[in-house]
């Protein structure tokens, strides 16, 4: 193209532009040419879900794509986690992630290709699968991304690492990737990239947030002891169920009269179980919490309370000291994911010039958790970002508010992304980010 022969408002567009890559034009113009495959292999994707640390064939299925592709691919990287490689001369190294696993959810979508997965669990019993947090759109985009770079391989230069992370949903993926080398035994990423579909985002609209993205996460297990006899006769026992019961009512104290309101937090207890029969009063009562939190000081006085009060329950029902609660904390926690505030600045400019700036909307922070912190967390405090990329119909957004009704979440077996617009704006976004990092003139 003669530079020359173009208009000077293009001219100066391009001139102030931070954008580094090709056209937008040309990254739309590949998107598109991938678009019918693209689908295809996400029909295929979301019809054949795989729950967490179950990934075999999602994970080769993105191994294999990259390999047809001419990248070098490493696979069973920490349990089923895939490294595809590819070398193209000095300059910047940029890491793409997507992640490989479903959830036991039953899809309720009614859509052609809705998953009918079943797989029994470790009782025997059937557990319904669903690609219900949009893995699938990730995978996909994940997919195309590598697709459209390596069409533009003569218009960049550097190393791309783009890796196939089991096992998101039980934040027991990234870690065991980093523990099998993935710094080591690959090339250290300058900067580290992932996206994630939303739910509450109109489809074609990308959304970012500079600093905490997500909460850290804590799992904690509280067994709560008691003295055990008939339901007759209460006076001859100490009650778990009703220790439990005010366990758990106190532990929302902690939020409510503890800790500062304007920091978040969140005690969830989400599964309660003890107990066989009506008139008989159980030995014990088991609680399993989730805890979030934005900062360590919140997340470790929220900790120290949840032990203080359970204890303090107890002793208030009279227990001895030898039947406290038994509280046990996962070893390891989710930290919080924290956008790198000047890659996000850059890359939020990026989504502008290539979408328009009516197609990029600031996120407030949620109190879920991703993984993908782990990528920021090493000795090499590799920089990352995590952006978000709407996956809702505008209409169906409209009417929902209208109807003053809440649109299918992620995790919902309703949720059914909007596919085509969805999957292009990943794309799109995810290639012209890596481009810019890239540095292409
Ligand atoms: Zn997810």
């Amino acid at each position: 193209m003669q530079r020359s022969l173009l208009p000077i408002a293009l001219v100066l567009a391009v001139a102030t532009s931070s954008f580094a890559g090709p056209p937008a034009a040309e990254i739309s113009r590949l998107v598109d040419a991938e678009y019918t495959s693209l689908e295809s292999l996400y029909r295929e994707l979301h019809a054949a879900p795989e729950l967490s640390l179950h990934e075999e064939k999602s994970s080769a299925r993105m191994a294999a794509e990259a390999r047809a592709l001419g990248w070098e691919v490493t696979e069973k990287v920490g349990g089923y986690g895939v490294v595809a490689v590819l070398k193209n001369g000095a300059g910047p190294t940029i890491l793409v992630r997507t992640d490989t696993d479903a959830l036991p959810v039953r899809e309720m979508t009614g859509l052609p290709y809705a998953s009918k997965v079943e797989v029994k669990d470790a009782n025997g019993l059937n557990v319904p699968v669903m690609h219900a947090c949009g893995h699938d759109v990730h995978m996909t985009s994940w997919v195309g991304t590598a697709r459209v770079l390596t069409k533009l391989r003569d218009q960049w230069k550097g190393t791309l690492v783009f890796i196939a992370q089991p096992a998101e949903e039980v934040s027991g993926g990234a870690l065991p990737m980093l523990k099998d080398g993935l710094y080591t035994r690959f090339p250290v990423p300058d900067f580290a990239l992932a996206l994630h579909v939303f739910s509450d985002l109109p489809a074609g609209v990308i959304g970012y947030r500079e600093g905490p993205l997500t909460a850290n996460i804590d799992t904690v297990d509280i067994l709560v002891h008691g003295i055990g006899g008939h339901g007759a006769m209460p006076q001859n026992t100490k009650d778990p169920i009703v220790l439990a019961a005010q366990i758990v009512l106190a532990l929302q104290t902690i939020d409510s009269r503890e800790i500062d309101p304007l920091d978040p937090v969140v005690v969830t207890v989400g599964s309660i179980h003890g107990g066989t029969k009506h008139n008989i009063i159980p030995n014990s009562v088991k609680l399993q919490l989730t805890v979030r939190t934005f900062t360590d000081a919140v997340r470790q006085k929220t900790l120290a309370a949840i032990k203080r009060i359970a204890r303090g329950q107890a002793i208030s029902a009279g227990l001895p000291e030898g039947l406290m609660p038994e509280i046990t904390e996962a070893d390891h926690y989710t930290p919080m994911v924290m956008n790198d505030p000047t890659l996000t600045r850059r890359l939020t400019g990026v989504f502008r010039e290539i979408f328009g700036a009516d197609r990029v909307r600031e996120r407030p922070p949620t109190m879920g958790g991703e993984d993908f912190s782990q990528y920021g967390r090493t000795e090499q405090k590799v920089p990352i970002c995590m952006f978000t990329v709407g996956a809702v119909d505008p209409k169906k957004i409209e009417e929902a508010k209208q109807r003053e009704e809440p649109l299918p979440s992620l995790h919902s077996p309703f949720f059914a992304p909007e596919r085509e617009p969805t999957i292009k704006t990943a794309v799109t976004g995810m290639t012209a980010a890596v481009l810019d990092l890239l540095g292409t003139k």
